[in-house]
């Protein structure tokens, strides 16, 4: 018997892959604050994790409202009804959200110790989760807002907007884009010899890297928001032009194999005084923690670079894509 499987199928089976992404990094947003907060002991995991069941119950009021809203959008958008009355359900949703994540916040911000009085917490964990809560719970207007941007445009299917979106929660929470989120991005791609591996995560008015590649490896295009994107057709030639015109420091040319086993990570690097070529030190990931031993193998800098300098170092092969600085050995 084959299994035949329709386009309709594939379709849905494309649609659910950004969902469920999204839904993994919404899932981690709490999660991380515990992983972070483990090292201070298990008082203050209970904490969190008090306060997390409450975050709990706030999400899930607020999910539902969203999926109100994307019920009625995607009737509308199916029935063709674009425009006005999708503006006003778009409208309301996103004030109703606000109104009431406002509220929920500034209760959970004033008064947490009754709730956690009323869910009898024990005594070793109630000042951490009256606090644990008071931070976070200021926060959840940002959170209803988000939610309810993502069922909007989930509805509109801008799904790759959707995992955008949730990054960049990811990222206020934890200030650093994580390995396996970098690769949603269009800039980030794996290829054959030296290429560029752009970082760019918002999406902001800025496109000098595409100016600076005269090779055309590197396509914006007319929307300047737009994330910058790689053309595999395009050959890069390592010249750096792109490293050094990103004032947000998030591009890095990356080589695999230019020696058994080690690769090559190209960065900007601001720091003085200058490492020499053959310095040895410490390879370190986006977060700032150790990655690896690095060895330094080229210093660049050129008029054009306009001050800037280009510090290429020797890493294994697996960590090209994880080793983000350098540190000299203390
Ligand atoms: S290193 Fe040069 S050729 Fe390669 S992407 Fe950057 S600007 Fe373009
Ligand atoms: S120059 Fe840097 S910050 Fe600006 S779009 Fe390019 S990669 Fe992003």
């Amino acid at each position: 018997m084959t299994l035949q499987v329709s386009p309709q199928t594939k379709r849905v089976f494309h649609l659910s892959l950004p969902i469920f992404a999204e839904l993994l990094l919404q899932l981690l947003v709490g999660n991380m604050d515990q992983f972070m907060i483990s090292h201070f002991g298990s008082a203050a995991v209970a904490a969190i994790g008090n306060g997390n069941q409450v975050m709990n119950v706030v999400i899930i009021v607020l999910t539902t409202m969203s999926t109100a809203a994307t019920i009625l959008l995607t009737q509308h958008i199916g029935a063709g009804r674009v425009g006005k009355e999708c503006s006003e359900i778009v409208t309301v949703a996103v004030t109703v959200s606000a109104v009431f994540s406002f509220l929920v916040g500034l209760f959970l911000l004033l008064e947490p110790e009754l709730v956690f009085h009323l869910l009898r917490t024990p005594e070793d964990a109630f000042v951490g989760a009256c606090l644990y809560t008071r931070i976070v719970g200021g926060t959840v207007l940002l959170q209803g807002l988000y939610i309810q941007l993502c069922a909007v445009l989930r509805s509109y299917t801008l799904l790759k907007e959707v995992v955008v979106l949730s990054v960049s929660m990811n990222l206020l929470n934890k200030g650093y884009v994580a390995d396996d989120e970098i690769e949603r991005f269009p800039g980030v791609t794996h290829q054959k010899g030296i290429h560029p591996v752009i970082e760019c995560t918002q999406n902001i008015p800025c496109n000098p890297c595409q100016d600076a590649c005269k090779k055309g490896c590197i396509r914006i295009g007319k929307n300047i928001t737009s994330l910058p994107a790689i053309d595999p057709d395009k050959k890069c030639i390592g010249c750096g032009m792109c490293v050094a015109s990103c004032s947000g420091q998030s591009i890095f040319l990356v080589e695999e194999d230019v020696e058994e086993g080690y690769g090559e990570v190209t960065m900007p690097y601001e720091f003085l005084p200058l490492p020499e070529v053959g310095d040895k030190g410490v390879a370190l990931g986006r977060n700032g923690k150790y990655v690896c031993e690095a060895e330094v193998t080229k210093i660049r800098t050129a008029p054009a670079f306009d001050h800037t300098y280009l510090l290429t170092i020797k890493v294994p092969n697996d960590m090209v894509m994880k080793a983000r600085f350098y540190k000299k050995e203390a």
